[in-house]
């Protein structure tokens, strides 16, 4: 048998969080279905959210808010999502153990960010290794530092970090970017290496080295991934969510974080850039005090 939900928020991150904390505060109940360790912000170092002085533990704050969400009523179930069908006026979702029907559903299982996938990335993530250049430059000033990717994003990421590290360079197995870009790197003071791609990061207790399969190697303090990012979509795309015509990776969302979907809403990473913490709980924001409207008005019609 299926229980009754007003609201389910898919995704325990800042975004669900904070839809959690506004939707449960309108007196709907309100679900939670995923895993807060899985929040992209859970291992990070946080210095650029409001309100929040010095640099904080990304864990913590998660924590914090899975507390006010639920002390103001939600309920969290650590568990992924493996499917959501439309049912007329509902939404049926299917997570690893149950199964449950909903008048409203939010989106919010934010992004994954692309890996390297060579030896030592796992282990010194978070230790030298990076995949967010937005978030984590300020923490690499006057550091030696390598980015790694073939796109605008990489370029763009290593003409930002000139103005924080000492010494900035540009793997790439070889660049796709517009003229205009290359020219504008080429007259940069980034270290471009083209023609080459990582094998392995090796260090001690922090990056040290950047090992190229063509044999050399770079020494470096900080290493930034910037290979793109895979949105987490395929539920919306499954349940009949459009998606935004230009990147066919984020879902559309107008002001009310509605979708195409009746009752379907989105907020965070997964609506699109910048992916940033501050963005992500706006929205959730939004999307929980719409839905809980939704809801709440659909129940007064009866
Ligand atoms: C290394 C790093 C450093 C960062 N530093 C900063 C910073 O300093 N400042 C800043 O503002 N931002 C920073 N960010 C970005 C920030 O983490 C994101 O913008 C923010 O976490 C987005 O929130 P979200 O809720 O949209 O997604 P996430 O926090 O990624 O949460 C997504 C949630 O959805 C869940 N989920 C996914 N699929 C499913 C499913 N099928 N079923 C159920 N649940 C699912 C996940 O388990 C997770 O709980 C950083 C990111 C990284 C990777």
């Amino acid at each position: 048998m299926s229980e009754y939900i007003d609201v389910i928020i898919v995704g325990a991150g800042p975004a669900g969080l904070q839809a959690a904390v506004h939707a449960a505060r309108k007196k709907t109940s309100v679900l939670i279905l995923g895993k807060p360790e899985q929040s992209s912000i859970f291992r990070a170092h946080v210095e650029n959210y409001l309100c929040v002085d010095g640099v904080t533990d990304g864990g913590e704050m998660v924590k914090i808010g899975l507390d006010q969400a639920t002390r103001f009523g939600a309920e969290l179930v650590e568990e992924d999502v493996l499917g959501i069908e439309q049912e007329g006026d509902f939404y049926i979702v299917r997570s690893e153990n149950r199964k449950h029907i909903a008048r409203s559903v939010i989106l919010a299982t934010g992004i994954a960010k692309k890996k390297l996938k060579v030896k030592g990335e796992k282990e010194f993530a978070g230790r030298g290794v990076s995949y967010c250049v937005d978030c984590d430059a300020n923490f690499f000033r006057n550091a030696k530092v390598t980015v790694v990717g073939n796109g605008s994003g990489a370029v763009d990421g290593a003409l930002t970090l000139l103005n924080y590290a000492s010494e900035v360079h540009l793997v790439a197995r070889e660049l796709d970017i517009s003229r205009g870009l290359r020219q504008k790197l080429s007259v940069s003071e980034v270290k471009l290496k083209e023609g080459a791609w990582p094998s392995a990061i090796a260090g001690k207790n922090f990056v040290e080295f950047l090992i190229l399969d063509d044999g050399s190697s770079l020494e470096v303090e900080g290493i930034f991934v910037e290979l793109g990012a895979k949105s987490a979509v395929e539920l919306a795309t499954s349940l009949g969510v459009t998606l935004d015509m230009e990147t066919f990776s984020n879902i559309e969302v107008n002001r009310k974080m509605e979708t195409n979907l009746p009752g379907v809403y989105a907020a965070g990473d997964i609506t699109g850039q910048p992916y940033q913490m501050a963005k992500a709980v706006g929205e959730g924001c939004v999307a929980g005090w719409n839905a809980a409207n939704y809801v709440n008005k659909l129940k007064r019609k009866g």
